[in-house]
């Protein structure tokens, strides 16, 4: 009896061994595994336990993809969200949509979805009819950007004279231009060629989408103004971009210089745009957004 207790004595010891040990590993691992998964939550900003999260990052298009390609550089690691004035804006925001004369619209397209008017005191002073609508999500950072500029340069210095377009008004605009033309005695396909450079066809034109507007005057000479060597300054930090540059006509599809005409593109991108150098052709092609063609 007394050596069969002793060997069941020592089989509880062993096992009573073996569970700790279990125990022990058990809650080892479990440790290593909350270290790691609290280590990468913590280190990334844009998780899910972000606060305050500020409108999402989104494209319009389904011609648009996500910038996850692994080829292509990341893009710089602006915080987000930021401060800008009163509007807590986030830099990551982007909106990428592609429009130009090689990559119009679909003819689906929702020409109203998320177009809100915005108050008339952001217009030009000395216009009487402004067209006042703009995509309600990237209005935030375009009035942040008018406030700032208004601040620092006077209140009359800059507004708004155009900015989000119906198609039926863009066709307008379009027609009138090609008469004009015609008017001087080109011909409708030399009159076409001309109407083009200045206004986009219906269909093909940012404004179309609420993301583009122009400031002050559609006069070249706005490149003098006060208001344009702020937006050269700083119309990156609110993620704009003068979308016609001078040296791009080739690659933007033929419109002129328009320094009057900004396009919001996100704080982010628009900063690295500025880095490169490029137009936003050439960052469509370098970043593999879209099916961009010029
Ligand atoms: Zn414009």
């Amino acid at each position: 009896m007394a050596k069969r207790t002793k060997r069941q004595q020592a089989i509880l010891r062993r096992n009573l061994f073996l569970g700790s040990v279990s125990l022990v590993l058990i809650a080892a691992i479990v440790l290593i595994v909350w270290i790691v998964a609290s280590g990468l939550g913590d280190g990334d900003n844009k998780g899910s336990n972000s606060p305050n999260p500020s409108t999402p990052s989104q494209t319009l298009s389904t011609n648009d993809t996500s910038n996850d390609n692994e080829s292509k550089k990341p893009i710089p690691s602006t915080p987000a969200p930021i401060q800008i004035g009163e509007f807590k804006g986030d830099a990551n925001f982007t909106k990428t949509i592609l429009v130009n004369n090689k990559n119009p619209l679909p003819a689906n397209h929702n020409y109203k979805e998320n177009i809100i008017v915005f108050p008339n005191e952001y217009k030009w002073y000395s216009q009487d009819a402004v067209y006042r609508k703009i995509d309600a999500d990237i209005w935030p950072y375009l009035k942040a950007m008018i406030d700032a500029c208004r601040a620092d340069i006077g209140e009359k210095e800059i507004g708004i004279i155009s900015a989000w377009r119906d198609y039926g008004t863009q066709k307008t605009l379009y027609d009138a231009q090609i008469k004009k033309w015609k008017d001087k005695g080109y011909s409708q396909a030399d009159a076409e060629k001309e109407a083009a450079s200045r206004v986009a066809i219906p269909g093909t034109s940012e404004h179309h989408t609420g993301l583009a507007v122009d400031f002050n005057s559609t006069n070249q000479s706005f490149e003098n103004t006060k208001a344009f060597k702020w937006l050269k300054e700083n119309a990156q930090d609110y993620g704009f971009i003068m979308r016609y540059p001078s040296d791009k006509m080739d690659i933007t599809g033929g419109i002129i210089y328009e320094p009057w005409h900004w396009r919001f593109v996100g704080i982010n991108i628009a900063k690295e745009m500025k880095e490169l150098g490029m137009c936003y052709e050439e960052y469509c092609g370098y970043k593999g957004i879209g099916e961009y063609v010029y």
